[in-house]
């Protein structure tokens, strides 16, 4: 599967820190989080569901990581992935709406 990742700066005023960037420093630095994960404080889940339904045990999908700017405070969207996700992602939880080819988790 092609690896597709985009990255975005602040729309408002440019900068490419985060919240979670500088909150998460230092935790980076102890070794808490590994070298080169990605963290954000908000991340969307939506399954790529063709007609055919899910094939095997994972599923197409696109992460979406939200977070705020350190410098304006815009919240807006910093990346955004293609990912393989388990199909039991992808099922409604009770007291969920149904859900039709794409699903907010
Ligand atoms: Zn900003």
């Amino acid at each position: 599967m092609e690896n597709l990742v985009r990255e975005f700066v602040c729309p408002n005023c440019g900068e490419s820190e985060t919240i979670s960037t500088i909150m998460c420093r230092e935790e980076k630095e102890k070794g808490h989080i590994p070298e080169g994960a990605f963290v954000s404080m908000e991340k969307v889940v939506s399954p790529i569901m063709g007609s055919g339904g899910p094939v095997g045990l994972t599923v197409p999908g696109i992460l979406v990581h939200y977070d705020v700017c350190n410098r304006c405070g815009t919240r807006y969207c910093v990346r955004a992935e293609k990912i393989k996700m388990p199909i039991s992602m992808t099922i409604p939880k009770q007291n969920q709406e149904p859900f039709g080819g794409f699903h907010r988790q």
